[in-house]
């Protein structure tokens, strides 16, 4: 198909499908891990980079790059490679456009074990790091030095849901000779291009929206063009971190309707946002398209959507934070996003319960705070759902504090 002469909505259904020598309606799964050569001299040309057909699954196969050409046309870049998760595609990405004695600017509120790989593991192959709130410009500027090459972006960020303003980074950055890498996870290339915006790779967990039915574990790098493509082929053959033929075709499945998801979750999330907002029991609700976003302006003007995650403090801090998430009954105590089905976490009681109070401050992981992933579901069924646990945590802070009491009293 000419993937340029269409829109969005059109590339998710179609973009990468292989019919195949019999037509088939979708890609066959060529769950093989190696291809024959029709002679000895058909092999050389092929291992020479020469002629058509593959050698092994792990440097290419048909269903493996129909996923790729789909997110490729999706975010509008030449190539697309695809990892056996999001952190394969970070770590890949990195490792090809930083060597020792290189420096990389980070957003400070990214993904974990994204901040792991670069403070640590990146840092023991001799590669420097410079963490900084990339919402504030100056302070992107102020970290630039001569050795800096790559700025790492997420935006929004997680579970801040601070956006950073990826025209202005571009600039900044390519004014030093430096690249851009964006994590366009929480997004999808429906709701953000980043490419749009002057950046020069993008990457994926395709384990969230992408793929979107919370079943498979993967990640995709996006280049540009062929020149930053062939370094990046290169690293993940050698890597080896790449996204098995069946994998592959859960995600271009689930990207056929991709479209209609991300139009579910944002209006279903702007619904609960505007409900929260109003809600007793909530101190304050953080969500892209509510018009107290601090950056609602720029979030206006880079994103085509809000997205499916809100965060929110529920008053009463951490006792009421683990009320809610004991009374819930819909939505699903869990980590991760993008899914079709609503996912609900509270970082202080579960996945940051272990770093201490004072880290969690500095982590901008206040006690209440509540983080949903908004998924597919009716919304009122939802809210129904939430409004039932934010009383049940009223109740329960009410009984504390009255418990506190009773006790003075006797
Ligand atoms: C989940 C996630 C990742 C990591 O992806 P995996 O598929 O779990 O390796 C990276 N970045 C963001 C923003 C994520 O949400």
């Amino acid at each position: 198909m000419h993937e340029d002469h269409y829109a969005p909505d059109t590339l998710a259904v179609h973009a990468g499908i292989d019919n195949c020598c019999c037509h088939a309606a979708v890609t066959p799964i060529y769950q093989t891990s190696t291809f024959g050569f029709s002679s000895a001299e058909h092999g050389a040309e092929l291992f020479a980079g020469r002629g058509r057909g593959y050698i092994y699954t792990r440097m290419g196969n048909p269903t493996v790059e129909a996923v790729e050409k789909s997110v490729a046309a999706l975010e509008g870049g030449s190539n697309a490679l695809a990892c056996g998760s999001g952190m394969a595609a970070i770590h890949t990405c990195l490792a090809t456009l930083l060597k020792q004695g290189d420096h990389i600017i980070c957003s400070e509120t990214v993904y974990g074990p994204t901040l792991t790989l670069c403070k640590s593991i990146l840092a023991d192959f001799g590669i420097e790091s410079t963490f900084v709130d990339t919402s504030d410009l100056a302070a992107v500027k102020a970290a630039i030095r001569p050795n800096t090459k790559v700025v790492y972006v997420e935006t929004p960020a997680n579970p801040t849901l601070v956006i950073s303003d990826l025209a202005a980074i571009s600039a900044i950055a390519h004014e030093h000779d430096a690249v851009v890498v964006v994590d366009n996870t929480f997004m999808s290339p429906l709701l953000q291009r980043p490419f749009d915006f002057g950046a020069d790779y993008v990457v994926h967990s395709l384990t969230k929206f992408l793929n979107g039915h919370a079943d498979v574990i993967g990640g995709m790098i996006i280049v540009r063009n062929e020149d930053q493509y062939r370094p990046m082929r290169r690293m993940l053959n050698h890597f080896g971190g790449v996204l098995p033929p069946m994998e592959s075709f859960l995600v271009h499945r689930g990207i056929r309707t991709l479209h209609l998801r991300m139009q579910r979750h944002c209006q279903s999330a702007q619904r609960i946002a505007e409900w929260l907002a109003d809600h007793s029991q909530v101190e304050w609700v953080r969500y892209p398209g509510l018009p107290d976003h601090p950056q609602y302006e720029l979030a206006q003007r880079q994103m085509k959507g809000a997205g499916a995650v809100i965060a929110f403090e529920v008053k009463g801090g951490i006792e009421a934070g683990r009320a809610v998430m004991n009374a819930v009954r819909l939505w699903m105590l869990a980590v991760s996003l993008g899914g079709v089905e609503s996912l609900i976490q509270h970082p202080a009681s579960m996945t940051h319960a272990s770093m201490g109070a004072e880290a969690r401050r500095q982590g901008h992981v206040s006690d209440g705070l509540v983080r949903l992933s908004v998924g597919v579901e009716d919304v009122e069924d939802l809210i129904a759902d939430l409004d039932r646990a934010l009383h049940a945590a009223g109740r329960e802070s009410t009984r504390v504090a009255r418990g506190t009491h009773e006790h003075l009293v006797s």
